[in-house]
């Protein structure tokens, strides 16, 4: 089967096992290996910035963190067996480096969040070792002393909340500097993580309603969410082209 491409961006099929068993193997071995969590926000704004997209391409997996980016898979000959949620993957990753003695870093969030998540993780995660926190508004010119702590630390997974295109655009150009051998990006996971934000009820994400959830918390979000019906648009436009032997761009 060719890989799935939904308007230019890959997506990888896994489920949170299988997920989490390649990026383990990504921690142990010598490398860097970046993870994208992608959701439709992002790929709408790969669609239009083809450096973004080039970044989100070039990681060793992306995994689909929205329903829409499962939905709208349905409608090519690759369709993905489900969503692999940002959240549930750090949580299952940091399951899994108690108990193989992986070192893990959170970058991101506003000051005391991600120290917070941190010690959230570290109680649920007995043997967990938090390597290291720092908040996520740091100026470009101190990156290379961010990823010098981060390489300091020890830390073999390197989980950056700072939101989109910011943090896949961080961990292209620093995770190798950083030493982490697997850098994900994860949104605005350590603010649920540390209580400072609400994930949406098990009924609105069974429905896939996740989205409607969020806006109505953070009304602010209407701008940014209008990427939603754009996605449904131009994957409807790429499949009619597509049936159409005509080429997607
Ligand atoms: N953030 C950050 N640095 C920045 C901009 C954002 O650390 O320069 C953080 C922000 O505090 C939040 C996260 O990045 O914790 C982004 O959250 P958002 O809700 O935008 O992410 P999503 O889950 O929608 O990708």
């Amino acid at each position: 089967m060719p890989p799935l491409e939904i308007l230019g961006c890959r997506v990888d099929d896994a489920d949170l096992a299988e997920a989490t068993a390649r990026i383990a193997a990504f921690a142990r071995d010598g490398r860097s290996h970046r993870v994208v969590t992608l959701g439709t926000e992002m790929i709408v704004h790969a669609h239009r910035d083809p450096a973004y997209r080039v970044v989100v391409n070039g990681a060793d997996l992306i995994v689909a963190d929205t329903i829409g980016v499962v939905y709208a898979s349905r409608l090519y000959a690759t369709s993905l067996r489900g969503r692999v949620a940002g959240i549930e993957l750090l949580e299952s990753l940091c399951a899994c480096a108690a108990s193989e003695g992986l070192p893990v870093y959170l970058l991101g969030a506003a000051p005391g969040v991600a120290e917070a998540a941190g010690a959230a993780l570290a109680a649920r995660h007995p043997g967990l070792r938090v390597a290291g926190t720092r908040d996520g508004y740091f100026a470009l010119a101190d990156a290379p002393d961010v990823a010098a702590a981060i390489r300091e630390s020890g830390a073999r997974i390197l989980f950056a909340a700072l939101g989109f295109p910011k943090q896949e655009y961080f961990l292209a150009d620093w995770l190798s500097a950083s030493g982490a051998g697997v850098g994900m990006g994860v949104g605005g996971s350590f603010d649920v993580l540390a209580g400072r934000l609400q994930r949406a009820p098990e009924t609105f994400r069974r429905l896939g309603l996740e989205w409607l959830y969020r806006l109505l918390r953070e009304p602010r979000r209407w701008r940014r969410q209008l990427a939603l019906p754009t996605f449904v648009w131009l994957v409807a436009l790429e499949r009619l082209h597509a049936g159409k032997g005509m080429p997607s761009s």
